[in-house]
């Protein structure tokens, strides 16, 4: 599978409005101060968001580390630049410790793991194994709960505990600006249920309670794209593919308790475990 990680660059085609830069990372701008930022040939499609504004720049997710990202957002950002991984996942993590302290999402599982003010993902948080990737081993900066303001300059993101994929997981929420920051919880392809801490119950109570609170002209920015049409654009979904998962989960958590696939939407699907039926995080 290791031979699979990487495509060649010019395999890949990239939308209208999407630049090729360090021969790697596809850079649109999702207005003049948010860039979308992805790696259209590593297999998992990653997309980082950097949001500006004023002196400050926030990277929320630093992809896979298959190449150093930092020169893109030192090229893009601002002169103070933190980094916020949306969880622990290793492709999200990718040099982290190019962006000094980062933000933590202040959550009971992460707190248990911090030593000395540094996070070092265990195996079953980071999966790093299946790419022989080692945990890194990172400071902490800050820490945001669940519901606590981000500022980015005079911006505003709200955190938004988001278990299902994961039970560390946090997305983003920009009122603003319309945005919701989804990380892993929904994007294009294949929805991962189906690794350790995954949760059915938490995906589908999550998704009533974003159903309830985002508007229904929510722009949700994604944390891994597919090509559609054969382009390689940054991965934006809205309000009718929650509801497309909300119903999807729902009709799952119905059957017994298996292990499999199911389409979602033409968008998506999702891959499920028994233990993904059976997990919850236990956060409210
Ligand atoms: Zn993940």
């Amino acid at each position: 599978m290791r031979e699979n990680i990487e495509a060649a660059i010019d395999t890949v085609t990239l939308a209208d409005g999407v630049v090729l830069e360090d021969n790697w990372f596809a850079v649109k701008a999702l207005d003049d101060t948010t860039i979308a930022i992805g790696e259209p040939a590593y297999h998992q499609r990653n997309w980082s968001y950097l949001v500006s504004d004023g002196d400050d720049s926030l990277l929320f997710d630093t992809g896979s580390g298959r190449r150093p990202i930092g020169p893109v957002v030192a090229r893009h950002g601002r002169p103070c630049v933190r980094a916020f991984p949306s969880h622990m996942h290793f492709d999200h993590l990718g040099n982290i410790n190019a962006f000094g302290p980062v933000i933590a999402a202040d959550l009971p599982m992460l707190r248990a793991i911090e030593t000395g003010g540094a996070l070092r993902p265990p195996e079953e948080m980071f999966l790093g194994a299946s790419e022989a990737l080692p945990a890194p081993t990172f400071e902490v900066g800050s820490w945001v709960a669940p519901g606590d303001m981000v500022k980015v300059g005079s911006r505003t993101l709200q955190v938004v505990h988001t278990p299902g994929h994961s039970p560390d997981s946090v997305s983003l929420w920009e009122a603003e600006r319309n945005r919701f920051y989804a990380a892993d919880f929904i994007y294009r392809g294949a929805l991962y249920a189906q690794t350790p801490g995954a949760s059915l119950p938490d995906y589908l109570r999550i998704c009533e309670q974003l159903l309830n609170e985002l508007p229904e002209e929510v722009e949700i920015v994604c944390a891994h794209g597919q090509p559609e049409n054969g382009l390689d654009d940054a991965p934006i979904l809205g309000y009718r593919d929650l509801l497309a998962l909300r119903d999807a989960v729902a009709k799952l958590l119905r059957d017994n308790p298996r292990t499999g696939e199911v389409p979602v939407n033409d968008r998506m699907y999702l891959l499920f475990s028994v233990e993904s039926f059976l997990s919850t995080s236990g956060q409210k």
